[in-house]
């Protein structure tokens, strides 16, 4: 794949992501009804909702993404701590939109984030939110071996949530973007690793399923839209018009129809509405330059 291509699919992941974040984040926790009474079908960027967004301001989908690309580029060989010190920074920020899992995992990190994720799951009685799906996409835009794709998929989930699910539905997500970076169909890949998991039956069957918080449903709901529509703003619009955790499944759908498509098919109006584009602009750029580096996990 040439370098202007590699670096479409990357700059195309993250502003998919904040995009898909952004035109989300107006109709995250209304219903299909109230949706449609106020927006008719919600098309552009333009704010407000629960979070009272300016338009284009993006929420902790984005905001975490960036947390995990940044503790990649700190340290590529061995970002586990790298990406906590993110973490934390952020949360300095006092956040309005953190979710639950998260939250109670930053409260009680101490020497282990693995720990403190299992503190959290005891706890609260689960762990299976889609916290850690929403912001895994850096992971195989900064790597370009499946095995650190994988392991650091994997990592990046387990420091905050526990159940197995979550991680396995990063490593699924994130299987798909690393073919995508090979230059394969979109849904010929979908079809292909859906086979014998607990997705399969998103390949013949609409999700029903409330399009909540929890991963499972998240990433059903995800995978039936990619499957379903043919350019990049039908994915984000599907999401956005779902309501509920429209901004978090728009993020997750986003970033790999982002990278199918790439940046240069993304309509301008959704690119230039996002106001912190200048720092997707120069993440990006230092994505391509780790992935150039060839640097691989410790
Ligand atoms: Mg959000």
């Amino acid at each position: 794949m040439s370098r202007s291509s590699l670096e479409d699919k990357i700059k195309g992941g993250i502003y998919g992501v904040a995009i898909g974040d952004a035109l989300g984040g107006t109709t995250e926790f209304m219903s299909v009804r109230e949706i449609k009474a106020r927006y008719g079908y919600l098309t552009e960027i333009i704010g407000g909702g629960a979070w009272r967004l300016e338009p284009g301001e993006v929420t902790d989908d984005t905001m975490m993404t960036l947390c995990v690309a940044e503790g990649i580029l700190a340290k590529p060989d061995d970002p586990l701590n790298a990406i906590g010190e993110q973490f934390m920074n952020w949360y300095q920020t006092r956040p309005k939109d953190i979710g639950n899992i998260i939250r109670h995992t930053f409260e009680n990190v101490e020497d282990s984030w693995f720990e403190a994720a299992y503190v959290t799951h005891i706890e609260m009685g689960q762990s299976a939110g889609n916290g850690s799906l929403m912001r895994c996409l850096p992971v195989a835009l900064a790597y370009k071996e499946w095995k650190d794709i994988e392991r650091v998929s994997h990592m990046q989930s387990k420091m905050t949530h526990y159940d197995d699910r979550c991680n396995e539905a990063c490593i699924l997500y994130n299987r798909i973007a690393f073919r995508l970076f090979q230059g394969e169909e979109l849904k010929e890949v979908i079809q292909q690793e859906l086979i014998g998991t607990e997705y399969e039956n998103m390949l013949t069957s609409e999700p029903n399923c409330e399009a909540s918080g929890f991963v499972v449903y998240t990433l059903r709901w995800v995978l039936h839209i990619l499957l379903q529509a043919s350019n990049f703003s039908e994915v984000v619009q599907r999401a956005a018009n779902l309501g509920d955790d429209s901004d978090t499944i728009g993020a997750i759908a986003g970033g790999l129809a982002g990278i199918y498509y790439g940046y240069e098919e993304i309509p301008a109006k959704y690119a230039e509405a996002i106001l912190i584009r200048e720092r997707l602009d120069e993440i990006a750029v230092r994505l391509l330059g780790v992935r150039d580096g060839g640097h691989k996990c410790i």
